[in-house]
């Protein structure tokens, strides 16, 4: 077996789910895109960006400037911060409701629009055609947040097109804060085919329907992306906050939580208290099958962002990596009750999602899990928390909420 090889700064190797290249120094593309955070002139970049989007702004002020889509954690906060209040655009919050919330993430999404003074547009699809998605995706390849990536990816634009908003604008591009896979300096937008290869594991909507009949036309359509005729003619765009501002997750969000009223919390699997705390099982049963699937779990992309920001030694992160993969999952079985499964059958499919080799490499690479409450501690100074933990909150997964005014 050919030996998979490993960047020697941050966690990735080569097995990384969205491709990755590693250099003859031995450094990967996203350690090297990384390091253009330290050197571009992020002045002029954000100088670039005003100037862009300034002729987006409604002369009558009869519509919305643009459009942010939100979920109820992460980086949701700092992005209609920078929109709303530096760059004094009106944006329309959107949130695909992903139906896994957790008391957390509806409070989020009700202080988001508080706090900023922000109209917000949520979609909610009707629960059997999403346990329907869900069973397919799940039975198909093995992931339970298909709908999830698909509903927020696509509502944005949907509501672009329906509202004649043509602006979107994101926080990060994954492709290249994880992979390097463009550099900031290509202002990468959003596209379809983006969208599709790598948020939809190569599944749009339309691929999902088979003989079998389980889905109908009935279920999907909502998240069928629009034509690329009705982008066009719409002239839709959607840009990227993280190629004109420099991006650094943990940092922003603690400002969120500071000023922002954000709420942060010790979440299962990982010791990132600002990602995911909106979702029951995103780092349980979806982080399990990620680390079945591609040999390696959230908290190495999070180890691996906090290496390249240098807040964590390539080391210690590989200590810590091994400490949270080996908790086992929570709540699974209340995934199991919910979407009507029994629990060998979820069991049959993490079986045989297994792939081998990569979970074998991974094993290999973080075998040392002797961390002590010092490393922790430090690592509390910038995931600050201001609730109880998640698991203390009494079990409940509201699937629509109306937040807490
Ligand atoms: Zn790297």
């Amino acid at each position: 077996m050919k030996k998979t090889v490993f960047c020697k700064k941050c966690l990735y190797g080569e097995n990384h789910a969205f491709k990755i290249t590693i250099d003859s120094e031995g450094i990967c593309s996203g350690c090297r895109i990384h390091e253009e955070k330290n050197t571009l002139d992020w002045k002029y970049r954000w100088s670039k960006l005003k100037k862009d989007v300034d002729s987006y702004k409604s002369k009558d002020a009869r519509n919305y400037d643009c459009i942010v889509p939100v979920t109820g954690a992460g980086d949701s906060f700092y992005t209609v911060y920078i929109v709303k209040e530096k760059l004094g655009l009106n944006p329309l919050l959107v949130n695909y409701n992903r139906q896994y919330n957790t008391p957390i993430g509806i409070k989020n999404l009700a202080n988001i629009r508080r706090t900023f003074n922000c109209d917000i547009l949520i979609q909610t699809i009707n629960p059997i055609s999403i346990k329907k998605i869900i069973k397919t995706t799940f039975q198909k390849f093995a992931s339970i947040h298909w709908h999830a990536i698909a509903g927020h990816t696509v509502f944005p634009v949907q509501t672009a097109i329906r509202h004649k908003i043509p602006l979107i604008i994101w926080g990060a591009h994954q492709g290249v804060e994880q992979v390097g896979m463009f550099s900031h300096e290509n202002e990468i937008e959003m596209t379809r085919r983006y969208r599709k290869e790598h948020d939809l594991m190569g599944y749009e909507s339309d691929d999902l329907l088979d003989t079998s009949g389980i889905l109908t036309e009935e279920d999907i359509w909502q998240f069928r992306y629009p034509s690329d005729s009705d982008l066009f003619r719409n002239s839709i765009r959607g840009i990227y906050l993280s190629n004109f501002v420099r991006w650094d997750p943990p940092t922003q969000n603690k400002l969120m939580v500071e000023k922002a009223g954000m709420i942060s919390s010790k979440i299962q699997r990982t010791f990132d208290t600002y990602e995911n705390t909106d979702d029951w099982f995103y780092m349980g049963l979806h982080d399990q099958l990620k680390m079945l699937k591609h040999g390696y779990s959230k908290v190495t992309d999070q180890a691996s962002r906090e290496i390249r920001h240098g807040r964590m030694t390539r080391e210690i992160a590989l200590k810590i990596v091994s400490y949270y993969q080996s908790q086992m999952p929570i709540y699974s079985k209340n995934f199991c009750e919910w979407i009507g499964i029994d629990y060998p059958s979820l069991d049959f499919i993490l079986k045989t999602s297994i792939n081998k080799p990569f979970v074998e490499i991974n094993n290999m690479n973080t075998q040392n899990k002797d961390i002590n409450d010092k490393q922790l501690e430090k690592l509390e100074k910038v995931f600050i928390t201001n609730s109880k933990p998640l698991i203390e909150y009494i079990y409940e997964r509201i699937s629509i909420g109306k937040g807490y005014p």
